[in-house]
């Protein structure tokens, strides 16, 4: 596994330039980035106050995928940093006349713009964009293909963080369509990088990754076995979009197996989190009493989510 960020994420003196990936990213990186969030947290007082960091700067949300979580909270997270926020139609533009992604991107740059925030299903499209851009906008990868979500896996670490201490007692299973998962890699990455003690991925066998991607996780197949005595348990939905044929019997079938209930909640440690970066499938990989029981931290990702992202576009726009 490639353990270095892509060359074009960091600038001349090892700085973050554009956020790609959060693969190789240093822990001191990671943590000035979660701290950064948790002053905006105050400074902002939880997003009831709009700063002028980004006044008078353009960022782009250039979604080719959909979305509902990451782009409104890009879009808020600019708007309360002070910035101008387009969120560019792919459906009514000239993308559909058979303009290319470069084309596209470079018209864009043309009217001036400080930072793309990309989401597309193949993986390394915001790499591919960053290393071709005619200006010094910056590239935020907001999901590509299975590759990374990496402000997904910055906000699952700020979250948690709220709840834990020391991360290096925590044991985190991962479960669900581990293969097609971007969120899965880039929270690997994060919790990797901030010394957890123990990471399970778990997934039915035509949904675990190849073997040797993530030799620093243990991999099961029977949830059972993966969530006995965890302190996390994150579940990820079946990414029915990336998958070549019906990998899986029934989502019945399927719940049996993988699907968190209370029943198998009480297997983990007493109090053990509950994450899911949604969207959520109720009956499918989580069931509805677990999703909004007491152990949930669901919708608290998605508040946190925001922040995140007002700390990447900080970091990245405000010392131009
Ligand atoms: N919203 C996350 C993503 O874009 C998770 C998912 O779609 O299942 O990767």
């Amino acid at each position: 596994m490639n353990q270095s960020p892509p060359a074009t994420q960091l600038d001349a003196d090892g700085r973050l330039r554009h956020l790609l990936t959060l693969e190789g990213l240093p822990r001191t990186t990671i943590c000035a980035l979660l701290d950064r969030a948790e002053a905006l947290r105050a400074q902002s007082r939880g997003g009831t106050r709009r700063l002028d960091l980004l006044a008078g700067r353009t960022v782009i949300n250039l979604f080719f995928e959909p979305s509902t979580r990451t782009r409104t909270s890009f879009d808020l997270a600019a708007q309360r940093l002070g910035a101008q926020v387009i969120n560019f139609d792919i459906a009514s533009s000239s993308t559909v006349k058979g303009e290319t992604l470069l084309d596209t991107v470079h018209t864009l740059e043309a009217m001036h713009c400080d930072a793309f925030v990309v989401r597309h299903k193949e993986s390394g499209t915001p790499e591919f964009i960053a290393q071709h851009l005619h200006s010094a906008a910056a590239v935020l990868n907001a999901g590509d293909g299975n590759r990374a979500h990496p402000t997904q896996g910055l906000l699952d670490a700020l979250t948690l963080r709220r709840h834990v201490k020391d991360f290096s007692a925590l044991r985190i299973v991962i479960c669900g369509d581990i293969r097609h998962s971007r969120v899965a890699r880039s929270d690997v990455h994060a919790f990797s990088a901030l010394g957890v003690r123990e990471l399970r991925l778990c997934a039915p066998a035509e949904l675990a990754p190849d073997p040797g991607e993530f030799p620093q996780c243990s991999i099961f197949h029977d949830f059972d076995a993966a969530i006995a005595s965890a302190d996390v348990a994150i579940m990820l939905r079946l990414q029915k979009e990336r998958m070549q044929a019906a990998a899986i019997p029934s989502e019945a079938e399927y719940f049996q197996r993988y699907g968190l209930s209370t029943q198998r909640l009480r297997n983990a440690a007493p109090d053990c989190l509950v994450m899911h970066p949604g969207p959520i499938n109720r009956g499918v990989e989580i069931a509805s009493d677990v999703a909004d029981g007491p152990q949930s931290l669901i919708l608290q990702q998605v508040a946190d989510g925001v922040l995140v992202r007002m700390a990447v576009l900080a970091e990245l726009l405000e010392r131009d």
